[in-house]
């Protein structure tokens, strides 16, 4: 068996790693430690060792070569991605000091809601994500994450403050509107960071056909990165391919790579305070009326 063929019909390499990861939190809490500090710190040791693995044995020698964007990449993972999505789930909180209806479903067993969480933050998360791909205005928002043409670790946070504080918000608000734990919401974040972790990295991690189907694994997300729209116009999930299904956007991918990466035209400018002012693109499509 090749090593980019699905091991197992448990769910082949990356179902193990992903496990792995779910598996440190719930040691974490179990052994009394704060949820958000285990998860910080979980989600810390999981991303040196995936950089590292993608150093040491890559999916893609070429994806390793300069493309001219590190310290661009490298200033976003701190000034876009984390300002962003500390700054989206904290306004989630203040929007949402109390729940607007008490239905949540507390009683049940802490995975159940976990899935159910993943399920309410999917279905905002999803139309959040397909908004941005196909509203002509706000796709200056979201060009930033596709103009790559490799995927590798800083790729995963290569994304606007704006794209994931929305992203955030509207993941998180809904969970606490409708009355779900910290827990919950911890889970669910969980849940979203391992999977944009290693749907970036650089580093061969199989799945089975079946478990494609369900969750945002690498090579799902991988096709929506493709620079053939026929391809990348699908698999908006990021946690979750539940809707991609219902709305009609799955795309089973193929354990091997798509030809090409990225956007056309990539409009996006090289410098990085060129890409933090992409908002002032789309208001200039906003208010011409350009596609
Ligand atoms: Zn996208
Ligand atoms: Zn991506």
């Amino acid at each position: 068996m090749s090593s980019h063929e699905p091991s197992s019909w448990l769910g082949g390499a990356w179902g193990a790693v992903f496990a792995a990861c779910l598996g440190a939190v719930y040691i974490g809490l179990a052994l009394g430690g704060q949820g958000d500090m285990v998860l910080l710190g979980v989600t810390a040791l999981a991303g040196l060792l995936l950089v590292a693995a993608e150093r040491v044995r890559p999916r893609e020698r070429g994806w390793r070569e300069a493309d001219g964007q590190w310290w661009q990449d490298l200033g976003h993972f701190v000034a876009s991605f984390g300002v962003g999505s500390f700054t989206g789930a904290w306004l989630a909180g203040a929007a949402m000091p109390a729940p607007l209806v008490t239905i949540w479903p507390s009683a049940w067993p802490m995975a159940v809601q976990a899935v159910l969480g993943l399920v309410v933050a999917e279905f905002f998360g999803y139309w959040q994500h397909r908004v941005l791909h196909t509203v002509p205005w706000l796709w200056p928002l979201h060009a930033l994450h596709h103009s790559t043409s490799r995927m590798t670790f800083f790729k995963a946070t290569r994304i606007h403050a704006l794209d994931i504080g929305s992203f955030t918000f509207v993941s998180v608000a809904p969970l606490l509107a409708l009355g779900a734990s910290a827990e919950v919401v911890l889970w669910v974040t969980a849940f979203g960071n391992f999977a944009a972790q290693t749907q970036h990295t650089n580093i061969a991690l199989p799945t089975p056909p079946w478990l494609n189907a369900v969750v945002g694994t690498p090579s799902v997300h991988w096709l929506h990165h493709s620079l053939d729209l026929r391809e990348g116009n699908s698999n908006f999930g990021m946690n979750l391919m539940l809707f991609d299904h219902l709305f009609g956007t799955y795309i089973p991918p193929s354990p091997e790579p798509p030809a090409a990466f990225g956007i056309q035209p990539d409009f996006v400018p090289r410098g990085f305070l060129g890409q933090l002012s992409l908002p002032l693109e789309s208001i200039r499509r906003l208010v011409r009326r350009e596609p």
